[in-house]
């Protein structure tokens, strides 16, 4: 039996679990996603998650989803000041899309990015 013959089955629907249905769906690979929560809970689960360069964004840009991502995440968590207790700044940097390695986006928005993907 090929993969593509297979059925896979995903325990939750979190951002692992819905990227990896995502990834599977684009390679014509069925999966199921087996969520115990009634309904969509990711978010009230909200949390803001940091999307490393070398791992999140790679699966994000392999899914197709990058742009989507993009239009959504939000750099300024990286953004970088250092000031003595007089408030005299010596370093400030400001993040952008070309500098932030690790830009962040909120738990509920990936996963409904991921849904309706
Ligand atoms: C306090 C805290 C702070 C964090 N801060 C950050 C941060 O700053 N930056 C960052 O990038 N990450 C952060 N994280 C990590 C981030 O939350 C996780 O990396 C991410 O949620 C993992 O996604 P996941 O889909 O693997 O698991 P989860 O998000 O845990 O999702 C699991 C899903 O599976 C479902 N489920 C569980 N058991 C079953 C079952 N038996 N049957 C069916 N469904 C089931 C759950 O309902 C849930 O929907 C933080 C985590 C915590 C707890």
């Amino acid at each position: 039996m090929t993969l593509q013959e297979k059925s896979i089955a995903i325990i939750g629907g979190g951002p692992g679990g819905l990227m990896l249905a995502l990834i599977l769906q684009r390679n014509g690979i069925k999966a199921t996603i087996y969520e115990r929560e009634p309904d969509d809970k990711n978010m009230e689960r909200g949390g803001s998650l940091d999307i490393h360069e070398d791992t999140g964004q790679l699966v994000l840009k392999e899914a197709g989803v990058y742009e989507q991502f993009l239009s959504k995440a939000r750099f300024e968590g990286e953004d970088f000041r250092l000031f003595d207790k007089t408030g005299k700044i010596y370093l400030d940097e400001d993040a952008d899309e070309e500098y932030g390695a690790r830009p962040e986006i909120d738990r509920g928005e990936l996963c409904a990015l991921l849904l309706n993907a």
